[in-house]
């Protein structure tokens, strides 16, 4: 069995690229040229430079000790979260700008829900003195103003969606608009391992330092480049796709992608796409996703903004229909717990989406000796309001 993607752009039955006729041409043309230019010498030079002096890489991998005595088991932290803007998503970002220079291009568009990957999107192209779009639902561009303002202080236009339920698939929607209308001059950036290939594959490529960090890590700490389990939480699933990477094909290593139940998986409320999800295709690749008998996809929920997504990338699709990874859902009342405790026993503040990673020490029992890596995808700065209002702070 394979994990990685094949030639056809494929993860098993999963992925592909269910495109409009008229977005062909640039899809193509990235298809056409990704890999080529990923492993070109000085794109791979200008890659390292940013996420060492830009990003801050490599990222810390720390050994949690009081969260490993209290779970009875050896935790180690892959520190996303001191990446400059907070988390992983910078991984993606630089690559995909370089991508787009390298294509030529001079304008960006990008789609968000919470606003983390606009801000992501928007810092890079400030970096690079590059026109940035972004498109936001207007009901998100309400209930997310921080980072609303984070964008345009970077430079970046926000422009709402004002259709459907005025959130992320109609952002999506506009996004795609725009780049049918302008495809010559213009790059997406797509934030995570989801929409045609190749964006699931390269934007996996480009996160995959993360393990490519943790197995050198690990190495000096352990003197084994394999832990055990690798944790971490799945919205579209690209913080751990970049965990998983290196030990994809490896099954000595057991791989646990977390997604969030919300308010259970029974209750309506939820985004637990592979319990609840179905085969279909959403974002232009075939996918599981949470959907009506019918067809139409329906509204995920979770307390976390960056798990709120109705699908998963095919990668994690593949991964759960073939058993290699096990996916567990945590619901936000477990995750807020989680994320608490690790501010008692570490100091260390996660986001919410990286609580629910978190959330497995209290669902599952790991051996004394096992070596546990949970992805701290991102800091939690941005989730104070709602932890304020969970704990009555
Ligand atoms: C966006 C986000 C996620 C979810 O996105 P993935 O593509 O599944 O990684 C998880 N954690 C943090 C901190 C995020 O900002």
């Amino acid at each position: 069995m394979n994990y990685n993607i094949n030639e056809k752009g494929y993860y098993g039955e999963f992925g592909g690229a269910f495109i409009p006729e008229m977005l062909y041409p640039n899809v193509e043309e990235l298809r056409q040229n990704y890999l080529k230019i990923m492993t070109e010498p000085s794109f791979k030079a200008e890659f390292d430079q940013l996420l060492k002096d830009y990003v801050g890489r490599p990222s810390p991998l720390y050994f949690a000790k009081r969260l490993s005595e209290k779970y009875n088991t050896k935790i180690y932290l892959k520190r996303e979260d001191l990446n400059h803007t907070g988390a992983h998503k910078i991984n993606n970002t630089i690559g995909q700008i370089l991508m787009a220079k390298r294509l030529g291009k001079n304008r960006i568009i990008a789609e968000t829900g919470a606003g983390q990957h606009g801000v992501a999107t928007a810092t890079v192209c400030a970096l690079m003195g590059i026109e940035c779009i972004v498109y936001m639902g207007e009901i998100d561009i309400e209930r997310q103003a921080p980072n609303v303002a984070r964008m345009k202080m970077l430079g970046a236009t926000v422009i709402p969606a004002t259709s459907g339920s005025k959130t992320l698939k109609d952002a999506t929607n506009e996004a795609i608009r725009d780049w049918i209308n302008n495809p010559v001059d213009t790059y997406y950036i797509i934030g995570s391992v989801v929409g045609p290939h190749p964006y699931p594959d390269m934007v996996a490529k480009f996160q995959a330092i993360v393990s490519e960090e943790i197995k050198f890590q690990l190495k000096e700490k352990e003197d084994t480049e394999n832990p055990d389990y690798v944790i971490a939480c799945v919205g579209g699933g690209s913080n751990a796709a970049g965990a998983y990477y290196h030990y994809l094909n490896d099954k000595n290593v057991k791989l646990i992608a977390v997604e969030a139940a919300g308010l259970g998986v029974d209750s309506g409320e939820s985004a637990a796409t592979s319990v609840l999800g179905k085969e279909g295709i959403i974002h232009g690749s075939k996918t599981l996703l949470m959907q009506t008998k019918d067809g139409q996809i329906t509204e995920p929920y979770s307390i976390s903004a960056g798990l709120d997504y109705p699908g998963v990338g095919p990668m994690h699709a593949h991964l759960y229909k073939t058993g290699r990874a096990e996916f567990i859902s945590i619901t936000d009342d477990q995750a807020m717990k989680a994320g608490l405790e690790l501010c008692q026993l570490e100091g260390i503040i996660p986001a919410i989406e990286t609580s629910h990673a978190l959330g497995v020490f209290e669902q599952k029992t790991f051996k004394p000796d096992d070596i546990v890596v949970v992805s701290l995808s991102g800091r939690g700065d941005k989730d104070l309001e709602t932890y304020i209002k969970h704990f009555k702070l």
